[in-house]
């Protein structure tokens, strides 16, 4: 950890217990090699594939396997371990100890034990690499999104530009990210993960993650999951900053938290709800834009409530503008709509970054015109 800048000490203060070392599953550019210590090892984090093989042993319990490959619990053992014969070989009187909490088998009669993978190797006598790839198509394929944004959030702690990033976005505690499910795209390495896992290359360009060159589409982008897209905000001045996937943006961010409150505050940007949200405002939401598409304003207007709109007070007065339209919009819906005015030239993002609070923005809430 002696290199590591105070903002990867923040983010990184997670996840840092150390289980099995396993062989790495392939060697892939981003993900360092089997033969080699990860190269993110001087910070002390889990390599990504430790990660990934981690997340894949929680998605399949020991026991869950066992059975769907006919094993049968013969007798119960104190701790809620279970005894039964060996499927590994021909076995007369239970030997097999499978311990479902820990999700761990041994065997006394042919010594051999170990989690499921372990199992999955002896029992179809492959190879580790080809144990892992049996695991995943057993599990069944996750939604493409679903696993770009798994692998985007294994990237996020390996990039430490990307942490930097985020810290100075005011993006700092790893609650946060984890709420957000932030991830980070480096680019270069998405489609060969992706194909690796058995996606065929035309979904990945039908999903807009690959170009029609072959290239990850996002690159250098900090990454958040949307319902049925993802964002990705460049880390680059040349590239555009804001990016989705081809595709609908969807609804309103984090909605089916928000909706439940009384008060929403609606701002335009993640950045924005993520400060928001640190802050303790959990009634925030986000348009990802200043222009509401129907099914988001169709979520605004369910019900009665109050909108506060905390768009950006820049400079050329668009935020404001916009702020306005929406609010008129709102009215003419029946619903309250009250105008935050944040100090000129920021947004909310600024304003905390800049050292705003809660109680300060509070008083914005309060302050906020009909
Ligand atoms: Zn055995």
């Amino acid at each position: 950890m002696g290199t590591a800048s105070p903002a990867q000490r923040v983010l990184l203060g997670e996840n840092r217990s150390h289980r099995f070392a396993f062989i790495t599953l392939a060697h892939h550019r981003c993900l360092g090699s089997g033969r080699s210590l990860p190269y993110s090892a001087d910070r002390g984090k889990k390599s990504v594939n430790r990660q990934a093989l981690d997340a894949l042993k929680q998605q399949i319990p020991l026991m869950d396997y066992l059975q769907a490959h006919d094993w049968h619990p013969a007798r119960p053992l104190s701790g809620g371990r279970w005894m039964g014969l060996c499927p590994l070989h021909e076995d007369h009187k239970p030997s097999f100890l499978v311990d479902p909490h820990k999700d761990l088998f041994y065997c006394y009669s042919c010594g051999r034990g170990g989690d499921v993978i372990r199992f999955a190797e002896l029992y179809h006598q492959v190879r580790f690499s080809q144990a892992v790839a049996l695991l995943h198509q057993w599990r069944g394929a996750e939604p493409l999104l679903d696993e770009a944004a798994r692998f985007y959030r294994i990237q996020l702690h390996r990039h430490s530009e990307a942490v930097a990033y985020l810290y100075q976005r005011g993006v700092r505690s790893p609650a946060l990210v984890e709420h957000m499910r932030i991830g980070y795209a480096p680019g270069g390495c998405l489609r060969g993960w992706l194909t690796q896992l058995g996606y065929p290359l035309p979904a990945l360009h039908q999903a807009g993650l690959v170009t029609g060159g072959g290239y990850d589409a996002y690159v250098h982008r900090i990454v958040f999951p949307l319902e049925s897209n993802l964002y990705g905000r460049s880390l680059s001045a040349t590239a555009p900053s804001h990016r989705f996937l081809p595709g609908a943006k969807g609804g309103l961010y984090s909605w089916a938290q928000a909706q439940s409150y009384p008060e929403v505050i609606l701002v335009e940007g993640l950045f924005d709800y993520a400060v928001l949200w640190e802050a303790g405002f959990h009634n925030v939401t986000c348009s990802l834009g200043t222009h509401l598409n129907a099914l988001q304003l169709g979520q605004l207007c369910e019900g009665s409530r109050t909108v506060y709109l905390a768009f950006d007070a820049d400079g050329n007065g668009c935020g404001q503008q916009a702020a306005q339209r929406l609010a008129r919009s709102l009215r003419e819906r029946g619903i309250t709509a009250r105008l935050i005015s944040l100090p000129a030239g920021h947004d909310p993002n600024s304003f905390f970054v800049a050292g705003g609070d809660a109680q300060e923005f509070h008083r914005l809430l309060q302050e906020a015109t009909l």
